[in-house]
């Protein structure tokens, strides 16, 4: 027997055609109508690829596909999207979707694009996930783990303080942060020294961390403090 695929579409004209479509090639197919439904078609059997309408009525197509992921399962899931729904489209392939196809499509192309998706998922399951010691910002990044600082992927080398002061800013990206607010969160409550400290260390991590020829990423505030922000254009 082919394999199997579960039709996750609303139209029932268009799950119609697309059953008899894949049955044609040999898959065993079968539909749910709302998205509700489809989850728990895809609970209760194995599915070699998920075809999923992202407008779905009740729970939409991208709920869907969270739940589907969420049980770190990696069956390939192919998204049909209207052509208007850009956002969604790049949304779906960041939670995990493997492919999808813009209605109206041509059965041609979905039939190349689900041979495709089947046969790599057989090779490698591989699933996004969201690592939380991660923190990144325009091409910077602090790995909390290993402390690994990279700017474009280069490491840089900073001292425990430098880091923990970079490290406080890119917890709170775009967000304006007091001369006090950076002391107390990188040096504690008990250092007594004046604010200015901040200034000469935010000196030190800027000149590790930005490129010589172009805005720094740790912006000025005058008059308040400093902010994790992209200059804007
Ligand atoms: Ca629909």
């Amino acid at each position: 027997m082919g394999e199997h695929i579960l039709i996750v579409e609303d139209e029932e004209s268009i799950a119609r055609v697309l059953q008899l479509e894949l049955e044609f090639e040999g898959y065993s197919v079968d539909i749910a109508y709302t998205g509700t439904d489809g989850l728990i078609k895809f609970r209760e059997s194995d599915w070699d690829l998920v075809l999923l309408d992202l407008m779905l009525p009740g729970m939409n197509g991208l709920d869907v596909l969270r739940r589907i992921r969420a049980t770190r399962c990696g069956t390939p899931v192919i998204l049909m999207t209207a052509k208007s729904d850009v956002e969604d489209k790049v949304t779906g392939l960041d939670l995990g979707a493997n492919d999808y196809v813009t209605k109206p499509f041509e059965i041609d192309e979905l039939l190349a694009r689900i041979r495709s998706a089947i046969r790599t998922s057989q090779k490698k399951v591989e699933i996004p996930v969201k690592d939380e010691f991660l923190h990144e910002f325009a091409d910077l990044s602090v790995q909390e783990q290993s402390r690994e600082v990279k700017r474009n992927g280069k490491l840089i080398d900073l001292t425990p303080r430098e880091y923990d002061l970079l490290l406080h800013l890119i917890r709170h990206p775009n967000q304006v942060l007091s001369r006090e607010q950076l002391l107390d969160a990188v040096w504690g409550f008990d250092y007594y020294g004046d604010t200015n400290v901040v200034d000469v260390y935010i000196r030190y991590v800027r000149k590790k961390i930005d490129h010589p020829d172009e805005p720094s990423l740790i912006q000025t505030v005058r008059g308040v403090g400093y902010a994790l922000k992209e200059t804007s254009l």
